[in-house]
């Protein structure tokens, strides 16, 4: 069946007051192309021109505001990248500066002194002084007087556009006309009846009239609520479906038994009581891995939570019914320290396991090979890069990607190609990813949670201290070494190319040693610019305690486990981002002794900053602190999230809005549950809508 188009559909040219030239700029400048694009163009707030405020008002606690006054003349200060046109407002309780960097010939040309004009903007002090940079201006005309809200959108608008007359009052006549262009049939309902109802939504042309030009403040909220409802529940839609249908079309490996091995293992030789939740996660892999369908799970656990050993025991499922596993490290030295670890553990059990990197080569190279061939190796630890290029399985049933929830779906399927039935994929990550953004960015994957430590975990104790306290916080650190206990010195990442970093971390390993002179101590430096085996080499020496101290940059941010280091003291801590201060925090504490972790940073620190540096003070809840850096820095530059378009909500935000996020989530799960192909006549428009969009977004090409 194929959608008859709708007016909605029409070139934005056609709309009376556009043609052709002003329908290109609007095409190039906003990317509206459509009748429905320009519905879909949003006013980013609304005047109310019956709420003006007295300019005396302004003070320091003031944020946004509206005021009305007569512009006074203009004068041009400041020289070269300081060069800006000021004017004063001036109303009958006092003036405020108005300020303009750029567009500066526009503004003269435009506004007239001695003129009245409506200003809204943001307030600053400069100079002691009231000021708005930027503001949004225009000819002051009176109000509607019947006592109302009278509420007029104002519209997003470049500069462009501004200068050839389109500015954001002439979109709201564009977008006036619009609405006397379509009929309510023409922005038809999609959220099937029942869940309408239920949530008693308004309908969804009065929220699209109501949000470009609302009957009132209470109509405004309501529509409001209704279009980010539908945004949030759309999307949890395509999520739900994209997933349904990947159990119902995937097979999947069946890991039908719990055999000798993990029982084995589990009865004898698991060297401690396992969590709760690690019991819970091992039950839902179980499931998951037992129903014929490929398994995609994403486990979360924060640092120290002991995902490692659930990855082993998936492992040992894997084994007992027949098939292999492979665990993907990002670091070599992670690789490494995953192989030991898991030989350790596993030396009394008749699997065999093997470690492939890139720095293992001819012979050994070949016999592990070899060996995966032909079904004589059981699991193998690496890299990414090794296991995906090079390696050929007799019969991989299992793939454990640890520390790197970004592997993506290509990444995945090339792992697929490596079997007839494709592998179950287990991802571990323990960048705690806040609830909304999970939800929202990995919505099709399923995914299992690891909110409780091991027992006997003490909360790592975490200061800030100035640069200037930097010898007490030396001779700190000698009394733990003298414990018996191990530090890290964390610098900022070195990039290959980055000559800078590189000496300050070359200075700070000369500061630590003279502040910790051998023989008395030792030291190991690892940073990227080493080869494997030196980074090898030096990290080894830390492991077996043959060093006290390791001065590293963030190469040991994921996965380290030394247990017995009990100090972290990084460096320029202002530099680093919540999440990786957060990793890097998480090398300590894993032991039974008390840590600590001290930031250190210069005197001079930004607000964001000094909020990271105190969030992390406060908290070592990996999902209070992500919850923390979702709000500093908006979901799309979260590190480690999908930069695809997912999360480009217009009007929902999953920071602000997320109680209704969980609604549309429980809401759309239902739906989908109930009907998996949304083949059922009350979910008739819904489906259509669906189709409608199809192209639109990157989910809807997947399903
Ligand atoms: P992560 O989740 O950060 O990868 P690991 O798997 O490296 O954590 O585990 C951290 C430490 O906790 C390891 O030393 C591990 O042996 C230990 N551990 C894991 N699970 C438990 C448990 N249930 N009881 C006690 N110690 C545990
Ligand atoms: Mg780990």
């Amino acid at each position: 069946m194929k959608d008859s188009p709708t007016i909605l559909s029409s070139p934005i040219e056609y709309l009376k007051g556009v043609g052709p030239l002003r329908g290109d700029l609007l095409k190039k400048e906003l990317e509206i192309f459509t009748f429905e694009d320009l519905l879909h163009h949003f006013p980013h707030r609304h005047i109310d021109k019956t709420k003006v405020s007295k300019i005396n008002m302004i003070n320091y606690q003031t944020d946004f505001i509206q005021i009305a006054g007569v512009l006074q003349q203009f004068d041009i200060v400041g020289e070269k990248r300081a060069k800006r046109l000021v004017a004063y407002l001036k109303d009958d309780t006092g003036a405020v500066e108005l300020t303009w960097f750029q567009g500066i010939n526009w503004v003269q040309k435009n506004l007239v002194p001695g003129q009245k004009y409506l200003v809204f903007g943001r307030t600053g002090f400069f100079n002691g002084r009231p000021q708005m940079v930027h503001p949004e201006i225009e000819p002051f005309v009176l109000a509607k007087a019947d006592g109302k809200d009278y509420l007029e959108p104002v519209y997003p608008a470049t500069e462009k556009l501004k200068a050839r007359g389109l500015n954001g009052r002439q979109l709201a006549k564009l977008t006036f006309q619009l609405f006397s262009q379509i009929k309510p049939t023409d922005i038809p309902e999609n959220i099937p009846d029942a869940i309408f109802k239920k949530l008693q939504l308004m309908n969804r042309y009065e929220a699209f009239s109501n949000l470009h030009f609302p009957v009132s403040q209470e109509a405004y909220q309501l529509a409001l609520r209704r279009l980010k409802f539908e945004e949030f529940f759309i999307a949890q839609i395509r999520l739900n479906l994209v997933r349904l249908q990947r159990h119902h079309s995937s097979k999947g490996v069946v890991f039908e038994k719990v055999g000798d091995l993990f029982n084995d293992f589990y009865n004898h030789h698991l060297p401690f009581e396992l969590t709760g939740a690690q019991k819970r996660v091992i039950r839902e892999i179980r499931t998951d891995t037992g129903r014929g369908h490929q398994m995609n799970r994403l486990l979360q656990g924060d640092v120290g939570s002991g995902k490692t050993i659930v990855a082993l025991l998936s492992m040992l499922l894997a084994a007992d019914n027949g098939y292999q596993s492979c665990m993907m490290a990002p670091t070599e030295i992670l690789a490494q320290q995953h192989y030991n670890g898991l030989k350790q553990l596993l030396k009394d059990m008749p699997v065999e396991i093997a470690l492939l990197t890139g720095s293992i080569k001819g012979k050994e190279r070949k016999r592990i090979l070899n060996g995966l061939l032909d079904d004589s190796i059981h699991f193998v630890v690496g890299t990414h890069a090794v296991i995906e290029d090079v390696v050929q399985f007799k019969n991989l049933g299992l793939v454990i990607v640890d520390e790197q929830h970004r592997f993506g779906v290509a990444q995945r399927a090339r792992l697929w190609e490596k079997a007839a039935v494709p592998p179950h994929v287990l991802v571990m990550t323990a960048t705690p990813i806040p609830r909304t953004l999970a939800m929202t960015a990995y919505g099709d994957l399923d995914y299992s949670v690891m909110d409780e430590l091991p027992p006997g975990r003490q909360p790592i104790t975490t200061v800030h201290r100035n640069e200037m306290a930097r010898a007490s916080v030396m001779e700190f650190v000698r009394t733990e070494i003298n414990k018996g206990r191990q530090a890290y010195f964390i610098y900022p990442l070195i990039e290959e190319s980055e000559k800078l970093s590189y000496e300050d971390l070359m200075q700070g390993y000369e500061q630590v040693k003279s502040f910790f002179p051998e023989p008395t101590y030792r030291i190991s430096m690892v940073h990227g610019r080493q080869s494997a085996e030196e980074k090898e080499t030096n990290m080894q020496r830390f492991v077996q305690h043959d060093t006290h101290i390791m001065v590293s940059t963030t190469v040991i941010e994921v996965g380290v486990n030394v247990p017995n280091a009990t100090v972290m003291v990084i460096e320029s801590s202002e530099k680093f981002g919540l999440s990786q201060l957060h990793q890097l925090r998480g090398r300590v504490g894993r032991g039974s002794e008390k840590s600590f972790c001290i930031l250190l940073t210069g005197s001079k620190v930004s607000k964001d900053a000094k909020e990271r540096i105190n969030t992390m003070c406060a908290t070592n809840d990996g999902f209070k602190i992500a919850e923390k850096d979702l709000e500093l820095r908006g979901p799309g530059d979260i590190e480690g999230t999908r930069q695809s378009g997912e999360l480009n909500f217009k009007v929902a935000s999953i920071v602000n809005d997320k109680d209704l996020l969980e609604l549309a989530k429980t809401t759309a799960e239902q739906c989908c549950e109930e009907d998996p192909t949304l083949d059922m006549a009350k979910n008739l428009l819904l489906k259509k809508y669906l189709r409608s969009q199809k192209g639109k977004n990157a989910w809807s090409r997947i399903s």
